[in-house]
């Protein structure tokens, strides 16, 4: 029988239901796992989704046709039945399960296991074959304690206040930021200042009811303010803009999980990586390819030269790699190049 979900220059789709998943080109129908901008695209018919993930994608599209499920709700296209499952990756964000007679494909979109307390938990979804993102699918990539790396970053700012400075974390607009506002939470002296690109983000997260440390924006404040021992969250693309000027004397660090690797730190002139990501490490790509107990495998985004052989020597799956044309929203470096030890594979 022929593949429920194919690679087109479209996106993913599923002729037996007639819908895209994630499209990166106009089509009639889509399913939209997340906001991030690599899976969500302007200019299709309609847009299915969860329901908090239709309130991020209002924010990053504008008004689109929404059509929405609950997670777990299964509704028929054609000849499959389709449901969405948490991801665990961002507020909304979803996987995408099609069951056609005695087969079950699932599509993670970008997933993570760590605990987050913006966002549902990652579900389990057993399945025959199993499409998953690949963007740290090195075995160096091994994330510590989320509340570890928050405290880090109090005790740096801690320091930076002792020293006279800012303490200025760059983190993506849309989910980072407000894991790290949820983490802060009841830990944090005083507000966080936000750059005006945060602000709309943590409006609809904080109208999805999730509990944040409180926030002001830096536009509001006087020009003569002191920002010495300050917390302050921007987008990655505001370092070296001409926004941070008025920070006088600060230092910059930057969460995301690419700082696993020092080299990435140093290069980017930050004086401080917060190993903090809403992707799946190695150990919880292979946790979860084991527990979905597929037979098949089909990597996207991300750097597959690790996972496709350990999947088929060690596990004894049939893997492939898919090119799709997902990105990474974590303002990836080049190449993690210093990652490719497959000595490490343990
Ligand atoms: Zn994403
Ligand atoms: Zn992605």
């Amino acid at each position: 029988m022929a593949d429920l979900i194919v690679l087109t220059d479209r996106g993913l789709y599923c002729e037996a239901g007639d819908f895209f998943i994630d499209a990166w080109r106009p089509v009639h129908r889509t399913f939209v796992t997340h906001g991030h901008s690599d899976h969500a695209h302007a200019g299709m018919g309609e847009y299915w989704c969860t329901r908090a993930g239709e309130d991020i994608l209002r924010w990053r599209l504008g008004a689109q046709d929404f059509r929405v499920l609950d997670y777990g709700e299964v509704r028929r296209f054609g000849g499959v039945k389709v449901s969405l499952h948490p991801a665990g990756h961002v507020l909304g964000s979803a996987q995408v399960r099609v069951e056609r007679d005695d087969e079950v494909w699932v599509f993670t979109g970008d997933f993570k296991r760590q605990p987050d307390p913006t966002c549902a938990p990652f579900e389990v979804v057993r399945c025959d074959v199993f499409i998953c993102e690949a963007t740290f699918a090195f075995p160096v990539y091994a994330w510590p304690d989320t509340r570890d790396e928050v405290t880090r970053i109090l005790q740096w700012r801690e320091q930076c206040e002792a020293q006279g400075k800012a303490a200025l974390v760059y983190a993506y607009s849309l989910g980072k930021a407000q894991r790290i506002l949820a983490e802060l939470n009841g830990r944090v002296n005083g507000t966080v200042l936000l750059h005006g690109a945060m602000a709309r983000g943590v409006e609809v997260y904080r109208s999805a009811g999730i509990d944040m440390a409180s926030t002001e924006l830096v536009a509001d404040l006087p020009a003569s303010t002191d920002y010495a021992g300050r917390l302050i969250l921007a987008p990655p693309s505001a370092q070296n803009s001409a926004w941070t000027r008025r920070f006088r004397s600060f230092e910059q660090g930057l969460a995301s999980g690419w700082m696993q690797l020092r080299g990435n730190r140093r290069r980017r002139n930050l004086q401080r990586g917060f190993v903090i990501s809403d992707h799946a490490d190695w150990g919880a790509l292979i946790t979860t390819i084991r527990d979905s107990g597929a037979r098949r495998v089909l990597a996207t985004h991300g750097n597959t030269d690790a996972l496709i052989p350990y999947l088929e020597s060690e596990l004894g799956l049939v893997a492939e790699r898919l090119r799709t044309e997902y990105g990474d929203e974590e303002d990836a470096p080049d190449a993690p190049e210093d990652a490719r030890d497959p000595g490490a594979i343990p």
